[in-house]
């Protein structure tokens, strides 16, 4: 059985009035010159799309990384800095632009819940909130940082000790447009001074 990463990323593409909706990222997106998402796994010709999002979770922040062609026509750019063609790490919050098109990358992190297994978890093991000692089959919560919660324990709601991970907290979500327009309106006035 294995554990899950520390954080998976989701993928948002811009819907009807700004407003933005995670794409499952699965093995990986392709995005054509006109910003049209493609699953890799559909077996479309990935050297034919300029841009490519693969997954790539890691314990430093990344969470996927941008694949950017050198066939593109298309000015790409990630938090308004234009990318140049090869391999780039993308971080929770980036933001991807290509051409006219506005992509977001997040990463989220999910616990998972399971029963205890001495010969997967360890012997003598211990919740990490109550202490106490863990029993074959005891239905556990293991949090994104790898601490290990009995279940009843878990479902109090209060945040991770270990790694603040709060279950009760809604995953982030891209700014709405308004947000987004008062932020470039700023950043305008603040090259323009
Ligand atoms: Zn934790």
């Amino acid at each position: 059985m294995s554990q899950p990463p520390l954080s998976q990323a989701r993928f948002w593409s811009e819907g009807s009035q700004g407003r933005f909706f995670p794409v499952a990222l699965g093995e990986g997106l392709g995005l054509s010159p006109s910003g049209e998402i493609t699953p890799l796994d559909s077996g479309v010709a990935a050297k034919d799309l300029p841009l490519l999002i693969l997954p790539a979770p890691d314990e430093s922040g990344t969470c996927a990384v941008a694949l950017v062609s050198e066939i593109c026509d298309q000015p790409i750019s990630r938090n308004g800095v234009s990318l140049s063609a090869g391999i780039h790490l993308l971080a929770s919050k980036d933001r991807m632009n290509l051409g006219e098109k506005t992509f977001w990358v997040s990463a989220f992190a999910s616990p998972e819940e399971t029963v205890y297994d001495p010969a997967v978890h360890g012997e003598d093991v211990f919740c990490f909130r109550t202490k106490a000692r863990l029993t074959r089959r005891d239905a556990i919560v293991i949090c994104p940082c790898k601490m290990i919660y009995k279940a009843s324990a878990w479902a109090t709601g209060v945040a991770c000790h270990n790694c603040h991970f709060d279950p009760s907290q809604p995953a982030w979500e891209p700014p709405a447009p308004r947000e987004r327009n008062l932020l470039d309106a700023f950043i305008d006035f603040a090259r323009n001074r």
